[in-house]
């Protein structure tokens, strides 16, 4: 038998926008939502899969928004994957997508560098998801120091000491190229526990060598990320929720743009990591689970228990 969410157990609680919230579990530091919102955007790593896992509640949360009709939109800061292997990733893993409702960071730094810098040679510090659209887009790449106006960091697991020199010469020795990076990620999550080394390693190597300034990012926080996800879309960012396991970036990008911030405790953040923040740093609702993001009434309609996968 199904143990429903005890509408008495949970009490309500003010959230950082005003909005409505309710703490469903005595005791827990889980806010859940008390209303649906016009719209829904999710970070992938740790929010709704963990390396090749979807996590608990994942699937039925999107089955459900979609049937009501929610629109659904899939950002991430990875720029090692096209939105084909998005596409691909999840539908495998049971939520199908399409091209249109994933937005990552190689499609912003293309967007970015077409709107603002067209002619500009660029020296990509990537993988070849990112170095493919580069191309595709026509943007001119080199490896000469001597021609490049934008040095691009980003996480790349071919990352070597000769890209290094050539990022170093381009901005130090020929003081021609800017730098600018795709995301601010330390590291990637992965499953058991570990990760991998993420752009702000890069971005790190080449700040420490040149001492250049990070000139621009298209990744969560800014809200490049934002505007291309809602592309499409009639909704205003505050009528959207935005949901993510990391507070530097999803979180960061939702108090920044007056979205509803939907904090997930299944990647890196954990209630410790909450203490002690103000107010205006805090997200509005915390979930041990991101079916949560749907509220009490609703689970309770579904007769859904937090047992359920
Ligand atoms: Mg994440």
């Amino acid at each position: 038998m199904k143990d429903k969410v005890k509408r008495e157990a949970s009490h309500t609680v003010v959230s950082r926008t005003g909005g409505s919230a309710v703490r469903p579990l005595p005791g827990s530091p889980v806010v859940v939502p008390t209303r649906l919102y016009e719209a829904y955007i999710f970070d992938l790593d740790g929010t709704i899969y963990l390396g090749p896992d979807l996590l608990p509640g994942a699937k039925r949360l999107i089955d459900e928004l979609r049937a009501r009709d929610k629109p659904v939109r899939f950002l991430s800061n990875n720029p090692t994957r096209d939105r084909d292997m998005y596409v691909s990733k999840l539908t495998k893993l049971g939520i199908p997508a399409r091209v249109e409702d994933i937005v990552n960071t190689v499609v912003t730094m293309t967007r970015w560098l077409l709107a603002n810098h067209p002619d500009a040679v660029v020296f990509p510090i990537a993988e070849q998801p990112l170095i493919r659209a580069l191309d595709e887009a026509g943007i001119r790449m080199s490896d000469n120091p001597a021609e490049i106006d934008i040095v691009i960091a980003s996480y790349d697991r071919g990352f070597e000491y000769r890209k290094l020199q050539i990022a170093f010469d381009a901005i130090w020795y020929y003081k021609r190229a800017r730098l600018v990076a795709t995301n601010p990620d330390p590291y990637c999550p992965m499953d058991g526990g570990r990760g991998e080394p993420d752009a702000a390693a890069v971005i790190a190597a080449i700040q420490a060598c040149t001492g250049a300034k990070l000139e621009a990012n298209t990744g969560k926080p800014d809200p490049i990320m934002l505007r291309a996800a809602l592309e499409g879309l009639d909704v205003k960012a505050t009528d959207c929720a935005m949901v993510g396991d990391r507070m530097s970036t999803d979180i960061r990008m939702a108090l920044d743009t007056g979205m509803a911030s939907v904090l997930v405790l299944t990647g890196e953040t954990t209630v410790k990591d909450l203490e002690g923040l103000s107010p205006a740093d805090s997200p509005d609702f915390v979930l041990d689970r991101v079916d949560r993001l749907l509220p009490v009434r609703i689970w309770e309609e579904l007769g859904w228990s937090d047992r359920d996968p």
